[in-house]
């Protein structure tokens, strides 16, 4: 696996590769790496020629000094999952790469109402520096398709905005959730987790599939009330449960569609955030 720190490196290679009529698939992340990053390196290995994991946690996506602060770093082991799965090129920047006229100018996408919603409320100013990030990757990175996680699939419809805006020429191609044995997403977040925390997190999966289970026509307020009080009664923090067409994140208020739903999580087990969310057709039991 071929290692670049310098943007102006790595895109002189991709343009040599892009020459050649190489494809290539592009899988941003912070590191941390698991088998949930593991999947969409796979994904890309599988339509592309040439896959791209870049590795750089971004200072202007965390709304919560602490939380960047503790994010964790992996790096040696990231190397090992990466040269194990079949990456080929993996993209180290510093800071001054990514932001050559540092951090402190500000972005400002047109991301409409999916800014101020879910993610966006709780975490102010979060999809911008989202943007910022994968817009100065991409232009570094100049790949044909760009996989991303419906663990953060509000993340996914930002990007998507932010690739329109731009008219970025780059397919985003979204991957389902990787999941432990016991339901809990797989996140970098989850080594932050004690045992009893980490025992605990599963019930956030297990919340959102009551949900689920419990649609039933009609106002949904009281199925969400049930949910928060039940995550509150094992000890999380609940920033939101919602439920959501799954193409625009819009809330619906009441349950009757034959459209695509999603039900979504943000809860804190202690001082760890945590994410999750379950696709589904109504009266279609199998998950998509
Ligand atoms: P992160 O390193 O957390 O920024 O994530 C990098 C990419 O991996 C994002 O597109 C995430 O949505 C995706 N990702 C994170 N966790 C998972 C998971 N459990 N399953 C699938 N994709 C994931």
């Amino acid at each position: 696996m071929l290692i670049f720190k310098l943007a102006a490196d790595i895109h002189h290679f991709m343009i040599s590769q892009k020459l050649k009529q190489i494809t290539v698939g592009f899988v941003p992340t912070m590191g941390a790496l698991h088998a949930g990053h593991m999947a969409l390196i796979k994904a890309a290995r599988s339509d592309n020629d040439l896959v791209i994991c870049s590795i750089f946690v971004n200072p202007t996506q965390f709304n919560d000094t602490k939380d960047f602060e503790k994010y964790p770093i992996t790096l040696e082991d990231d190397i090992y999952l990466l040269e194990k799965s079949g990456c080929n090129v993996l993209f180290l920047p510093s800071l001054i790469e990514i932001y050559p006229e540092k951090t402190t100018r500000q972005a400002d996408y047109q991301l409409g109402y999916l800014e101020t919603i879910l993610e966006g409320k709780f975490r102010p100013g979060h999809f911008q520096g989202v943007c910022q990030v994968v817009h100065r990757l991409l232009s570094i990175t100049i790949p044909h398709k760009l996989y991303l996680g419906q663990k953060d699939l509000q993340q996914c419809l930002v990007i998507k905005k932010m690739v329109d805006i731009e008219k970025l020429d780059v397919e985003i191609i979204i991957c389902p959730i990787e999941r432990e044995s016991d339901g809990l997403a797989m996140s970098s977040r989850n080594r932050r987790l004690n045992k009893a925390e980490r025992a605990n997190a599963p019930n956030i999966y297990k919340t959102l599939q009551l949900v689920k289970a419990g649609l039933r026509p009609g106002i949904v307020d009281d199925i969400k009330k049930e949910a928060i009080d039940n995550l509150t009664a094992r000890g999380f923090k609940t920033d939101y449960i919602e439920i959501a067409d799954a193409g625009t994140l819009e809330a619906i208020e009441s349950f009757s569609s034959n459209i695509s739903l999603v039900v979504l999580a943000a809860a804190f087990v202690n001082d760890v955030r945590l994410i999750d969310n379950i696709i589904f057709m109504p009266g279609i039991t199998s998950r998509i």
